[in-house]
């Protein structure tokens, strides 16, 4: 089944057509099922009067799907030229609405290229997906410049993403994130939905910006979630002493024989605050 959302031809005779080989290098898992881009799509709510951000279109599923769920305008950054003839068969179905920027995602610029509110929605390459999440989260102007993310990962990093305290997946990733922004994983993905498959599952997340994050200096957060959880078996006394340990703990207000998982963000909020 691969969904009929437009007239376009279907995605398999697509690839097959263009001889477009999936490169392990590039992180191409490639979604054919065209139901399936569409719920990936419809999890962004309303994109009608926004601009869309897509990382890694490939051959153009995800994109097909946004641009028939009504965005006003789709920016797709894709690294790999061979999916650029692709893409302009896409961009002529849907004038004056799809621009490709071939190019590598970690280098540009968006802010400079939206005309209305936008919301980021992608199949992310792995090689390259937490550090583009990162550079998001920590985006120097808060409310930033996207009302929404809506990312495939794999489930591993979703689950560290959107993890609570006192589980194992809980870490820095989940702190800064959670800082910033209500998580969500939305639904999981088997592998077989793939092409090629890859080795393992993988979700959908949702990060949905906080207006007014807790103030703190988010170095200073890094910092003291990097010795926390550097050291996350032992208790924090002791796994904080470079930034103040037992002292730093109780200005915050903190028990010292806690451990980096039992804390929630406020609490390191709190410790980052009193560095
Ligand atoms: N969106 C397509 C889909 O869902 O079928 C393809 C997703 S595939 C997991 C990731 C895509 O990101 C590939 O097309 C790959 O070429 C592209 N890519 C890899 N690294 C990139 C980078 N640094 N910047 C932009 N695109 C990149």
């Amino acid at each position: 089944m691969s969904g009929q959302i437009d007239t376009l031809p279907p995605l398999r005779e697509v690839v097959e057509r263009h001889e477009l080989m999936a490169k392990k290098a590039l992180g191409q898992n490639f979604l054919f099922d065209l139901n399936l881009t569409s719920r990936i799509a419809r999890q962004a709510g309303n994109l009608e009067g926004y601009d869309v951000i897509e990382i890694g279109p490939g051959p153009g599923g995800l994109t097909r799907a946004i641009l028939a769920n009504g965005a006003s305008r789709v920016i797709a950054v894709e690294r790999d030229p061979r999916c650029l003839p692709v893409l302009a068969e896409i961009s002529e179905h849907y004038p004056n609405k799809l621009d490709v920027i071939e190019g590598d995602a970690l280098k540009v610029d968006y802010k400079k290229m939206l005309q209305r509110p936008a919301k980021i929605i992608a199949n992310l390459p792995y090689n390259v997906a937490t550090p583009l999440l990162i550079g998001w989260v920590l985006n120097e102007e808060w409310p930033p410049y996207f009302e929404s993310l809506t990312l495939m990962f794999q489930k591993e990093v979703a689950e560290r993403i959107c993890a609570k305290p006192r589980s194992k997946s809980y870490g820095r990733l989940s702190i800064i994130c959670q800082w910033r922004c209500e998580t969500n994983i939305a639904f999981e993905v088997g592998p077989q939905a793939f092409y090629p498959p890859p080795k393992v599952t993988s979700a959908i997340v949702t990060l949905i910006p906080r207006e007014k994050p807790l103030e703190c200096d988010v170095n200073k957060l890094e910092r003291v979630t990097q010795a926390a959880f550097g050291q996350r078996r032992k208790m924090l006394r002791s796994s904080l002493k470079p930034l103040g340990g037992a002292a730093l703990l109780k200005k915050a207000g903190i028990e010292e024989t806690k451990r980096a998982e039992e804390l929630n963000v406020e609490e390191f909020v709190a410790l980052a605050r009193e560095i």
